[in-house]
């Protein structure tokens, strides 16, 4: 429904296409329009409300936050909550240092400067390009849209960051043979790649370039941007592989929805950074790191993990029914955990419409895949209710 026209700005730089419709409210896994309309958010603002909108848990750290009257101190001094979260992270991940920022594309700012800084070190001034995979999607930020193979998102602000080279994930031999010990700072790889719409990479291809990577002492930097922090069903994305990365990059859910990021980086990367090498005015304030903690405290739980994989192959089943019932419609179910694509044989925006006007949100992942990321809390019902709807608009 149309919204108020007093509430609709045209103020608002037009870099988003959005529909017409306001929401006003959020509980759970449903947002709520002007008019009431109750739509399920399968979306869950692209990776970031993995407890859903309204949750008890966020809004009482909030509020204990607030208590102490601290939100922002800075970070020429100590504040007690992003020490216990830089403590829960490091544990979590067997990395041994963090740095908070505010978003995921300052994430991987912070982890190619950390890498060059520490290849350097190692390898000399040349040793200082990038590599990155093909249909990898970093951020849009000068060094971290170098590292996204998304043309049309780079060409209008080029030059961007140089010493990039993109190679095939499918291609091994060609990774290997881009990885240069000579040349080659870092490797940046999402796990999940999830722009490109959807695609894991095995195991093995983890478990690959793990070796090369350390044989020729490039930084294995890892983005969990949107596959981490329980979204794949496992607290890191590349928990299955069994390998230890350099250097992880998280953001979306870790503020609750409150804008943060964070590196999270091997001792040895950081001891090369010193006073002044990198900072930020906001990253890891008393406020939204408080938060962070209440929410990774949910997240990383067993119990919270087992259902994120329950609920993920629950999904999943249901995908492949829709699938199987249009065979050539959709070609391929791609997921685990709670993110999952439709590869389609056509453009997915005209779809991504007419599930609105059902009540279902969901976020294209390129052109033909559909995505859905709903919110960890979702309940087999709504995901019922979801496919069901989905069903109906491919109908
Ligand atoms: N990395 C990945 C894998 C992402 O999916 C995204 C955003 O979608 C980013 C980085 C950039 O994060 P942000 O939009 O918070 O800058």
């Amino acid at each position: 429904m149309t919204a108020p026209a007093a509430q609709q700005s045209d103020r608002l730089l037009g870099v988003y296409r959005m529909p017409d419709i306001l929401f006003v409210r959020g509980e759970g896994v449903e947002l709520i329009d002007a008019d009431g309309k109750r739509y399920l958010d399968f979306t869950s603002g692209i990776g970031v409300n993995a407890l859903g909108h309204g949750s008890p848990i966020v809004r009482r750290a909030i509020e204990r936050g607030l208590d102490t009257g601290l939100i922002h101190v800075s970070n020429l001094f100590r504040t007690a909550p992003a020490g216990a979260l830089a403590e829960f992270l490091t544990e979590r991940s067997g990395l041994d240092r963090a740095f908070f920022c505010n978003s995921g594309a300052e994430s991987i700012e912070g982890a190619l400067k950390f890498s060059r800084k520490w290849a350097k070190a190692r390898g000399g001034p040349e040793k200082h390009r990038v590599v990155a995979l093909k249909g990898s999607f970093h951020g849009r930020l000068f060094g971290s849209l170098a590292v996204t193979d998304r043309p049309g998102y780079r060409e209008p602000y080029e030059p961007l960051m140089p010493g990039v080279d993109f190679v095939d994930p499918s291609d091994l031999a060609a990774v290997d043979r881009a990885l240069s010990r000579e040349r080659t700072a870092a490797l940046l790889v999402e796990p999940i790649q999830g722009e490109v719409g959807v695609r894991p990479l095995s195991s093995a291809f983890l478990e690959a370039v793990r070796e090369w990577t350390r044989e020729r002492e490039i930084a294995l930097v890892l983005d969990e941007v949107q596959c981490g922090l329980g979204r794949a069903g496992t607290f890191f994305a590349h928990e299955p592989s069994g390998i230890r990365p350099d250097v992880i990059c998280i953001a979306k859910p870790l503020g609750g929805g409150l804008p943060m990021g964070a590196v999270l980086m091997s001792e040895d990367i950081a001891g090369q950074l010193q006073p002044g090498d990198h900072g930020t005015t906001f990253g890891g304030g008393p406020l939204v790191s408080s938060v962070a903690l209440a929410v990774l405290r949910v997240v990383g739980d067993p119990s919270f993990l087992d259902a994120v994989r329950s609920k993920g192959a629950a999904l999943g089943a249901r995908l492949e029914r829709v699938a199987a019932a249009r065979p050539g419609r959709i070609r391929e179910v791609r997921g685990r955990g709670l993110i999952w694509g439709l590869e389609m044989s056509e453009p997915v925006a005209p779809l991504v419409g007419r599930a609105l006007d059902l009540g279902l949100l969901l976020v294209p992942a390129g052109p033909n895949v559909l995505r859905l990321l709903p919110p960890l809390v979702v309940s087999e019902g709504e995901i019922d209710r979801a496919t069901a709807i989905l069903d109906e608009v491919l109908a």
